[in-house]
């Protein structure tokens, strides 16, 4: 199954069809995309049981507007260094815990927005983004995936000067301007994804020319920390709540890796996309004066 978040109405999605669950469900669910993660047993059993494609009242994705499919989560993780090849690359050992940040949640975006950039240095990090569904504390790891609503693709785009500019440095502000959240299109859920810990992930940037850069081609199953142990972990010291994002961390090609740095510019596209989930694209533009 696959949930989005149509104009701020939660609808389900198969293939091209799109169908509004509020409708659909004759309003058992309501059309807040955030009130369905607290009810997800219920709304599960219920969406196995419609027929999108051939519901009277489905509708084509080609006029859709979609949004974040979790447009107001009360917190969002980041997961620093959790590739192999990434940590590699970099020249550092690999973590012996998840290194956790926070993107605050008003820079959570939806899968084709406009980034103005607040500085000459912000990066790109393609990530694999888990929604939770049922919270709790304490989760066993082998109970995590009853609190997963599903996957969703995401950027964790960075200011770099602004990241790293604290002693010692603090990286949430960096990593939370305007739309450096952004995620979707949809939420892929464990029925359609029940395992997400072998899928390609790329990150492209599309120059004002036109021109194709493929900057990041990786592979989740490098991930140091899986799904699984991250929301044992997060949620052995953090209560996890209905809705919550875990960004899970990037793999190699970021352009502060590069020689030279590379960094995105105002006219640049930058287009992510993980097997089996979907892309999602920002358009960079000039942060106005
Ligand atoms: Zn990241």
């Amino acid at each position: 199954m696959r949930i989005a978040n149509n104009a701020g109405r939660l609808v389900l999605i198969d293939g091209e069809n799109l169908l509004d669950v509020e409708r659909a469900s004759g309003g058992t669910f309501q059309t807040d995309p955030m009130a369905v993660f607290s009810r997800w047993a219920e709304f599960s059993a219920w969406a196995a049981t419609v027929d999108i494609v051939n519901h009277a009242e489905a509708f084509a994705l080609a006029g859709a507007n979609l949004d974040a499919p979790s447009p107001r989560p009360r917190q969002v993780f980041g997961i620093g260094l959790n590739y192999a090849d990434h940590a590699a690359e970099s020249g550092l050992p690999l973590p012996e815990k998840p290194v956790v940040f926070t993107k605050f949640s008003s820079s959570v975006a939806g899968p084709d927005v406009e980034v103005p950039l607040p500085g000459d240095t912000v990066d790109w990090e393609a990530e694999l983004v888990v929604v939770i569904a049922t919270g709790g504390r304490h989760i066993p790891v082998d109970e995590a995936p009853s609190h997963i609503a599903g996957y969703t693709v995401g950027q964790d785009l960075s200011e770099r000067t602004v990241q790293w500019q604290d002693q010692p440095p603090q990286f949430s502000i960096g990593k939370s301007f305007e739309n450096f959240a952004p995620t979707g299109p949809s939420i892929v859920t464990l029925d359609e994804l029940p395992h997400a810990d072998a899928l390609a992930i790329s990150a492209t940037i599309v120059t004002i020319d036109g021109e194709e850069l493929v900057m990041q081609n990786g592979n989740t199953d490098q991930l140091v920390f899986s799904v699984d142990e991250l929301i044992s972990r997060l949620s052995d010291a953090v209560e996890l709540l209905p809705g919550d994002l875990i960004f899970t961390g990037t793999p190699p090609g970021v352009g502060a890796g590069r020689d030279p740095k590379r960094f995105l510019v105002a006219g640049e596209r930058l287009v992510t996309e993980i097997e089996g989930i979907g892309k999602i694209t920002q358009h960079f533009v000039n942060r106005l004066a």
